[in-house]
């Protein structure tokens, strides 16, 4: 069985999905809607070959996101998927601000090599680790606002 472009509230499964990764990634997708940014209209999610983990594009002008997930996402264990997947999600929220500042710095260092690849080095740095903090910070917020389990 696989089933083409699957919507699951503003997430859309692209292209052949096998029954056994549907199962892996429904539930997340089901789980997490809510935390894909407020602009973003479509968030078009795509197996991704590559020997890799996850990666988000973001399309601002057109407001979707194109998640890619790897082998090596599905082999992760659940918590690890949930985190991963959150950890893209955040890069969402935060890419288009992440590109503003890139095409500043680009644009202010101009024809300084030197300033041009520092700035950027520590812009890519800024952003990994505030989308870390974010990550964390939701999954705390998951934690104390989940129901108690009996
Ligand atoms: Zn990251």
């Amino acid at each position: 069985m696989n089933n083409e472009n699957k919507n699951i509230g503003r997430f859309e499964l692209w292209g052949k999905w096998t029954p056994e990764l549907q199962i892996a990634i429904i539930p997340l997708l089901e789980k997490f809607e809510r935390l894909l940014p407020p602009w973003c209209s479509i968030a078009h999610v795509e197996e991704d070959h590559r020997d890799m983990t996850a990666e988000c594009g973001v399309d601002f002008e057109y407001r979707r996101i194109r998640l890619s997930l790897g082998p090596r996402f599905f082999a992760g264990t659940a918590p690890e998927r949930e985190m991963w997947l959150i950890h893209e999600l955040m890069h969402g929220t935060i890419h288009h601000l992440f590109n503003v500042a890139h095409d500043i710095a680009r644009n202010l260092a101009q024809d300084n090599e030197i300033a041009r690849t520092m700035a950027l080095k520590s812009l890519r740095e800024a952003n990994e680790g505030v989308t870390t903090d974010m990550t964390t910070l939701v999954q705390q917020l998951l934690l104390t606002t989940q129901p108690k389990q009996p």
